[in-house]
């Protein structure tokens, strides 16, 4: 199996073969295809497995198709997040680097530094953003997020978010967005609380587990 065989469009094509991916992983697999006919997903995968790009290729996929019909302003249409900082900027090296022949930008935003930055790049357009809860939180009170046209949501390492006391502020970020979505969790291991708020938000989701 090829990347290729998932239907994968040329410039993210471009960008994994100049990452050194030869072919997808596992997860990868058997993530992509029903991610990009749409579905809600959990995944079952610890890190080093690939899952950040089983759900940054559809993502960024989806996002390019959508963006190629439309001159509007860039605006937030997708948001990850995760447990740490060091987990959101490498997600975002990953979005970064598969996205590299497209125009779609992504912005990582984490607490403990300064919010001026953030605030500036928000303001000058981004299409996916990937945050830690409590800053999201954050500056979604301080209203310089507009979160409208957010059609993908993911939840990485769910279980760690679990743990370190973050699942209220997840929620409560769910509870900002648009209905209409597509949503992706991925957890190294399910326990009973995000396996109950996947199922009050998923639609028939896809189960994967590697
Ligand atoms: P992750 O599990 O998402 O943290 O990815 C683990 C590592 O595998 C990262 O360094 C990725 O760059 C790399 N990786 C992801 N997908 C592939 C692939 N299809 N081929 C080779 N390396 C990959």
């Amino acid at each position: 199996m090829l990347f290729k065989d998932l239907d994968i469009i040329q410039p993210i094509q471009k960008a994994l073969k100049e990452e050194g991916y030869s072919k997808p992983t596992p997860i990868q697999a058997r993530s992509i295809p029903p991610l990009l006919e749409g579905r809600d997903l959990l995944g079952c995968a610890q890190t080093g497995t690939g899952k950040t790009a089983s759900f940054a290729i559809p993502i960024l996929q989806q996002v390019y198709n959508e963006k190629k019909s439309s001159k509007e302003p860039r605006t937030i249409k997708a948001v990850i997040l995760a447990p740490t900082r060091e987990l959101a900027i490498q997600i975002g090296e990953s979005f970064t680097a598969y996205s590299k022949h497209t125009n779609i930008k992504n912005l990582v935003i984490f607490g403990g530094v300064s919010q001026h930055p953030q605030t500036k790049a928000l303001k000058e357009g981004v299409d996916i953003l990937i945050a830690t809860p409590g800053r999201m939180l954050d500056l979604y009170s301080q209203k310089f997020l507009k979160l409208n046209n957010v059609k993908y949501f993911v939840l990485d390492e769910a279980d760690s978010m679990l743990d370190m006391g973050m699942i209220h502020d997840v929620k409560k970020i769910i509870s900002h967005l648009p209905k209409v979505r597509q949503n992706i969790f991925f957890s190294a291991t399910m326990p009973k609380e995000i396996s109950k708020l996947a199922d009050s938000i998923f639609k028939n989701p896809v189960k994967v587990e590697v």
